[in-house]
C-alpha cells in the first residue's frame, strides 16, 4: 500500500503533489515510507531555519508564508524558541511515524487510513480562524491524520503558488498539470527561501504558471481549478476561478497560428504596466492568462470582455494586421472553447456600409460602439442602418432582421455575440480604408511587436528561468 494516498481536499492534494515532487517521485501513490522519511527531514530543517531567521534576512520571507498558513503552530508562534537545536525536536515530532499499540486508532480526516495521531488545527493549514468551519464531533479530541497526510499538509507551501498571505492551489483532471504545477512552485519555493520574495519577478501570478503547466501537460480537453486562500486571523477567504475543459485545445490552436499568436502578444502587451523606472509592475502575460479564467462568483473579466475593449477603443494603435490578429484571436476563442459557430459578415458588413456612407464615418463608428453591446439599443441601431441603406438605394442585398435577431434577443451567448459583431465590422471598416481613427500605428511599435513574436506564446517569461538554477537535490540536505 502506498504511503501516501491523494484526496480531493484541494489542500492535502497539493501539498501530496509536492511530497512526490520533493521525492522525485512521478505521482503521490509512488512515494514510499523511507521518501516520507526524506521528505519530512527536508521540511523540518526549512521549518525551523524559517523560524529562526532574524526579521531582516531573506529567510524571514518563509516564515511569512508558514506564519499565513499556520498562525499558530510550533514553527510559527511567537513565543517560539530561538535556539533552532530547542526548537528542532518540536518540529520533528509532527512528521513522527505512528506508534501502534495503546493509542486508540482512527481513520485520517483526509484519506481515511488507521492513524494513531490527532492533531490540533493548529497544525493544519488554514484551519486555525475563528471564521472557518471546521467544529469537530463531540468527544474527539482533534484531527486523526495519518503521516502521509500529516506531511503533505506541511509541503503544502512548497506545492502550491504562495504570497507572504496567500496560497493557490490547482485541481486537474489531468495528473500532468498537477505535477508540473507543483514541481514550479517547488522551485519557486526555494527561490523564496533563498533570496526572498523580492528576489522573484514582479507581476507574476499562478495563472500563468499554469497556463504553463497545461502547454506542458496536455493539448486536449482538461478542466483545471485554482483555489486561493488567504488565512491572516482576521479576514480569511477563499477564491475559485475554474478555466473551461476546451481551454489547452485553444492555446494549443494559438501556439501553432502565427496570427493567433500575434493576437495573443498584443493582448499581453497590451495589459502590462511598467512603472517610472520602467520596471514591470504588472505581467502582461499574467494579465492574459488570468483571463482565461472564470470566477466562481461571476465577478472575473472575460477574455472576450477584454479584447473587444481594445477593439473599441477609437484611437487604438492598431494597423490592419494588428486587428485581423485580435479579431481572429476573439473568434477562436468563442468557437473553440464556447463552442459557438457563427456567421456574422452579413450583419457586419451591414453594418460597415452604413458608417462607411455617413457623413462623418467617425461619429456614426462612435454611435455603433455606444450601442454595440446592448441589445435594444443594437436593435434601434440595425433597424436605422436597414432603412437608411434602402432608402439610399443600395445595390447589393441587404442583411434582413431574420439575420440579426439571434444578436439582440435575450439569449445565451447573444453578449459574445454582439462583442464578435463589434470585431468583425471594426475589421471590415479597416480594410476598407474607412477613416474613423486618429492615429495610425507607428513603426516603433511595429518593432516592439515583432520582437515579440519571436518568442513562443505562452512561455513564462520569469518561469523557465527557475529551471536548473534551483534544481534542488534532496540528498544534499
Ligand atoms: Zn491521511
Amino acid at each position: 500500500m502506498s504511503a501516501l494516498i491523494v484526496t480531493s481536499h484541494p489542500l492535502q492534494r497539493a501539498g501530496a503533489w509536492a511530497v512526490a515532487v520533493l521525492a522525485k517521485r512521478a505521482d503521490p501513490g509512488r512515494v514510499s515510507e523511507s521518501d516520507l522519511d526524506a521528505v519530512a527531514s527536508v521540511l523540518a530543517a526549512d521549518l525551523v531555519a524559517a523560524a529562526t531567521a532574524s526579521k531582516d534576512s531573506t529567510r524571514y520571507d518563509w516564515w511569512k508564508v508558514l506564519f499565513a498558513l499556520y498562525p499558530n503552530s510550533k514553527a510559527t508562534h511567537s513565543k517560539r524558541p530561538s535556539d533552532p537545536n530547542v526548537l528542532r525536536p518540536d518540529i520533528e515530532s509532527l512528521f513522527v511515524p505512528d506508534t501502534p499499540g495503546t493509542a486508540t486508532v482512527r481513520p485520517c480526516t483526509f484519506c481515511a487510513t488507521s492513524t494513531t495521531v490527532v492533531w490540533a488545527k493548529s497544525n493544519l493549514p488554514l484551519f486555525d480562524t475563528s471564521k472557518a468551519l471546521n467544529a469537530l464531533p463531540p468527544g474527539v479530541p482533534g484531527w486523526p491524520v495519518c503521516r502521509g497526510c500529516r506531511i503533505a499538509m506541511w509541503a503544502l507551501p512548497y506545492g502550491s503558488w504562495v504570497t507572504a498571505g496567500s496560497a493557490t492551489v490547482l485541481s486537474s483532471d489531468e495528473a500532468d498539470t498537477e505535477r508540473e504545477f507543483a514541481r514550479r512552485n517547488v522551485l519557486r519555493a526555494r527561490r523564496v527561501m533563498q533570496a526572498g520574495f523580492t528576489g522573484l519577478p514582479a507581476g507574476a501570478r499562478p495563472e500563468l504558471v499554469v497556463l504553463v503547466a497545461l502547454r506542458d501537460a496536455t493539448d486536449g480537453l482538461c478542466a483545471t481549478t485554482l483555489f486561493s486562500f488567504k488565512n491572516d486571523n482576521q479576514e480569511p477567504w477563499l477564491r475559485v476561478t475554474r478555466m473551461r475543459r476546451a481551454v489547452p485545445a485553444f492555446l494549443a490552436t494559438v501556439d501553432g497560428n502565427a496570427l493567433l499568436r500575434r493576437g495573443w502578444q498584443l493582448l499581453r502587451r497590451a495589459l502590462n504596466c511598467d512603472d517610472a523606472q520602467g520596471r514591470t509592475t504588472t505581467s502582461g502575460a499574467g494579465e492574459a492568462a488570468r483571463l482565461l479564467f472564470e470566477a466562481e462568483d461571476g465577478r472575473s473579466r472575460p477574455l472576450l470582455g477584454q479584447l473587444h475593449r481594445l477593439l473599441a477603443d477609437a484611437d487604438g494603435p492598431w494597423s490592419l494586421r494588428d486587428r485581423e490578429a485580435l479579431v481572429r484571436l476573439a473568434f477562436t476563442y468563442a468557437e473553440e472553447v464556447f463552442g459557438m459557430e457563427t456567421d456574422l459578415e452579413p450583419v457586419a458588413t451591414l453594418i460597415a456600409d452604413w458608417i462607411a456612407q455617413g457623413s462623418s464615418p467617425r461619429g456614426r463608428l462612435a454611435e455603433y460602439r455606444k450601442a454595440a453591446l446592448s441589445d435594444y439599443q443594437l436593435g434601434a441601431l440595425l433597424v436605422q442602418a436597414y432603412t437608411r441603406l434602402q432608402l439610399n438605394g443600395h445595390e447589393t442585398p441587404l442583411a434582413g432582421p431574420e439575420l440579426w435577431k439571434p444578436l439582440i434577443q435575450r439569449q445565451p451567448r447573444a453578449w459574445e455575440q454582439r462583442m464578435l459583431l463589434f470585431a468583425q465590422v471594426s475589421v471590415i471598416l479597416q480594410q476598407r480604408g474607412v477613416r474613423v481613427s486618429g492615429k495610425t500605428a507607428d513603426s516603433e511599435q511595429e518593432r516592439e511587436i515583432k520582437a515579440l513574436l519571436d518568442r513562443p506564446a505562452f512561455a513564462e517569461d520569469h518561469g523557465d528561468e527557475y529551471d536548473g538554477y534551483y534544481d534542488y537535490e534532496m540528498e544534499q540536505s
